[in-house]
């Protein structure tokens, strides 16, 4: 009589049998679209040399990648936890010592660019702890795995092509072509097709290196935020105080009609009297209030996050001497994807929000937010919490 061990174990073989079976099968399935790839790649002038070169030893897809792409966060991160990880003080302190290393490169690249030395310092910062943790995963089979699974249409084929392209030009070999799961590379993050518009060579040695090369990866960050819009005359924006009953229905404006209206920056500094912005409040009122100008808006063109460009704003103060946030975080979260999936559904039925139901907090939520507040004669903070959702609910769900 067999042992209830053996028993498990005949089970085990015969799933594990199964298992082999659907894993041979997907790996030939990703075998035929790598080989059904080779007229596309031709027609981009990538040889058969390259081609085959690019893919020696991928033989499978990878399946970390693949374990990634099923992990959907619905938690969203409150932007102080966010902040507490990515302008730490170790960040801070590494980014002043990385900075003071580069301080001709940093010059000679906001003299062509225009953008300041710590804006360019700080995404570097943010995107790979200053050229230290660039990811390690293969960029052609990352993105040949997602790419075969058809993971968001034919986005990851077309940046697999790319990358085809750019390894054709010689700029970089396949073992050296690496970065995150979802194909981003390099110090600087870029997806191949972005690398190929964006990408400079500043060191002069003739190939656009940003997985070596920190002169390369400062310049072609420069490069692609130049390209996004970026205005020299304005900084990314600042913390301010906003004085006794501030009107928040009037929440945009001119920089001097914000300083006319009582707005001062939290750090004593002047604010310029010229250019427009508007008021930020990512945690509601008593929380720290900024005022963003349009280079805000291009940071997020880099990394569609207010998180993201508020960290990179803040970092880049740090890095340039500024001091740490004046105004407290509230100790209460905002919502939740979920909730703020539930708050889009019950906007744009309120006729006030036609942006997607993603579940993602920006600037187009946030002015849905607001018009529903001025609507309802809430203090228009902007600011996407519990007890709004539940306002909204209450005033546009159904009645029996
Ligand atoms: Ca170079």
């Amino acid at each position: 009589m067999l042992s209830r061990r053996a028993l498990l174990a005949a089970g085990l073989c015969f799933s594990g049998a199964a298992h082999a079976k659907e894993r041979a099968r997907a790996d030939s399935a990703f075998l035929a679209f790598v080989e059904a790839l080779r007229p596309d790649a031709a027609a981009r002038g990538v040889t058969p040399q390259t081609f085959e070169a690019a893919f020696r030893g991928i033989v499978a897809p990878d399946s970390a990648v693949l374990a990634r792409t099923h992990r959907q966060s619905e938690f969203v991160r409150p932007v102080w936890d966010y902040l507490v990880g990515a302008v730490s003080g170790g960040r801070i302190a590494r980014g002043r010592a990385r900075a003071a290393t580069l301080v001709t490169t940093l010059q000679a690249i906001e003299g062509r660019y225009g953008v300041p030395g710590p804006v360019v310092l700080a995404i570097w910062g943010v995107e790979s702890d200053f050229g230290a943790s660039a990811g390690d995963v293969p960029t052609i089979r990352a993105l040949a795995t997602l790419a075969a699974a058809g993971h968001r249409g034919t986005l990851f084929r077309d940046e697999l092509l790319a990358a085809l392209t750019i390894l054709q030009r010689g700029d970089v070999t396949p073992d050296r072509m690496s970065g995150s799961w979802a194909g981003a590379m390099g110090q600087v993050q870029f997806l191949p097709s972005t690398y190929l518009a964006q990408a400079v060579d500043f060191d002069g040695d003739g190939h656009r290196d940003i997985w070596a090369s920190a002169p390369d990866s400062l310049a072609s960050i420069a490069a692609y935020l130049k390209d996004l819009g970026w205005d020299p005359a304005l900084s990314w924006g600042y913390e301010v105080r906003l004085p006794e009953g501030f009107d928040l229905a009037r929440y945009a404006g001119d920089l001097a009609d914000f300083t006319a209206r009582g707005v001062r920056r939290a750090d004593g500094g002047p604010l310029p009297s010229r250019g427009r912005a508007s008021l930020f409040l990512p945690g509601g009122l008593g929380a720290p209030a900024f005022l963003i100008t349009d280079n805000f808006e291009v940071i997020r063109g880099y990394n569609t996050s207010d998180s993201y460009a508020l960290a990179v704003g803040h970092l880049a103060d740090r890095l340039g001497g500024g001091p740490p946030l004046a105004a407290p975080w509230p100790a209460a979260p905002g919502l939740d994807g979920p909730g703020l999936r539930k708050l889009q559904v019950g906007l744009a039925s309120a006729g006030l929000y036609d942006g997607p139901t993603d579940g993602r907090a920006g600037p187009k939520l946030r002015e849905a937010v607001r018009r529903y507040q001025i609507r309802a004669g809430l203090p228009a903070d902007g600011y996407a919490t519990a007890t709004l959702l539940a306002h909204v609910v209450g005033q546009t769900a159904p009645r029996p």
